[in-house]
């Protein structure tokens, strides 16, 4: 498989009063083209801030440290002036966010907001884009499209809304298009049309998608690999059969357990994590989940456990897992013995 982003040792700050917030701690991942990369994790884990920083949309108080790389098309994201980035934003990545009203111009139709990309990086004339406009809104299902693009956000529904959002992050055919939590806001069913869409235009314009969201069932039939994110670091990733038929870390399990079910037949509640996740101006040494983890023992207090592999894609970082940890365990136990 081709690869077409390539994140290295990410870390990203935020400078506040109270002293150096450390979101995102030094993250590695990948995306091959055409995949689903889901980041999963609860909010505050860092996911979206990760998000951000490959289309580099972290602003003041924010800041992408020296040494992290964010590697696509041959170029280092991290490192390209803010002209640079203009033109691979919405023309070869792309972003859609949870509230459409947020990132829609109200004044504008949407018609315009379609064709404004396809003007700026495609060259069309006026008349030209807004044909496309037309075709992008059929193409993401919209019905009367020749009326609508001459419509406002205001009189699109929530649903339609975010159909729209598609339609003007694909307009142009980006490679990668990044989707943080694309269906939060909107009801269950609209929830799965969405996810249904973004699928069958992935199928048809073999475009990437990291999807951000913290909630493991909107992932299950849409990623082809997940990985948990938990106070700013990876825990887990695999394909999305490892982590739902053989999760590793005690977060994923609870994370699991949180995910409403049809097949199980009882009526229990639904599962919540006790406690919170660390303070990131001071995280911990040690794994970053012992406060919260049933299963925490002396040496997760003392050091961060190192990734473990447990297959090609399966890492997982957990003691529990790691095959030194009995002999770090005795170490720490035994002081400089
Ligand atoms: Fe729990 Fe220890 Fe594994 Fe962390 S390293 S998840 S505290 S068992």
């Amino acid at each position: 498989m081709e690869r077409i982003l390539d994140v290295k040792n990410l870390k990203v700050s935020y400078h506040t009063y109270a002293g150096e917030v450390q979101s995102v701690r030094g993250v590695d991942f990948y995306l091959n083209k055409g995949e689903t990369l889901a980041v999963v994790g609860e909010s505050g884990c860092g996911k979206s801030v990760t998000a951000k920083s490959i289309m580099r949309l972290i602003q003041t108080p924010g800041e992408i440290k020296q040494d992290s790389e964010i590697l696509f098309d041959g170029k280092d994201l991290a490192k390209l002036s803010e002209k640079e980035l203009r033109e691979i934003r919405g023309s070869e990545i792309s972003m859609i966010f949870q509230d459409p009203m947020t990132s829609l111009n109200p004044t504008m139709t949407i018609g315009k907001q379609i064709a404004e990309s396809l003007i700026i990086h495609r060259g069309m004339s006026k008349h030209e884009a807004l044909a496309e406009a037309a075709k992008m809104l059929k193409l993401v299902n919209i019905p009367n499209a020749e009326k609508r693009v001459k419509q406002y956000p205001h009189e699109f529904s929530g649903g339609m809304r975010q159909r729209a959002m598609i339609a003007i992050a694909l307009a142009c055919n980006p490679k990668i298009l990044i989707a943080d939590e694309p269906t939060t806001a909107l009801d269950v069913t609209i929830q799965a049309q969405i996810m249904d869409l973004i699928g069958d235009l992935q199928n048809k314009l073999g475009t990437a998608v990291i999807l951000i969201t913290h909630d493991l069932g909107v992932v299950a039939d849409s990623a082809h690999r997940i990985q948990v994110m938990y106070a700013g670091k990876i825990i887990e990733r695999g394909t999305t059969d490892e982590i739902f038929y053989n999760p590793q870390h005690p977060y994923t399990w609870a994370l699991l357990q949180s995910v409403p079910r049809l097949d199980t037949g009882h009526k229990d509640s639904l599962y919540s994590i006790k406690g919170t996740p660390p303070d990131l101006l001071k995280p911990p040494v040690g794994c970053p989940f012992a406060s919260r983890c049933e299963y925490a023992m002396p040496i997760c207090k003392e050091a961060m456990p190192e990734i473990t592999k447990m297959t090609e894609n399966h890492e997982v970082s957990c003691w529990l897992k790691h095959p030194l940890a009995p002999k770090v365990e005795k170490s720490l136990a035994g002081g400089a013995k």
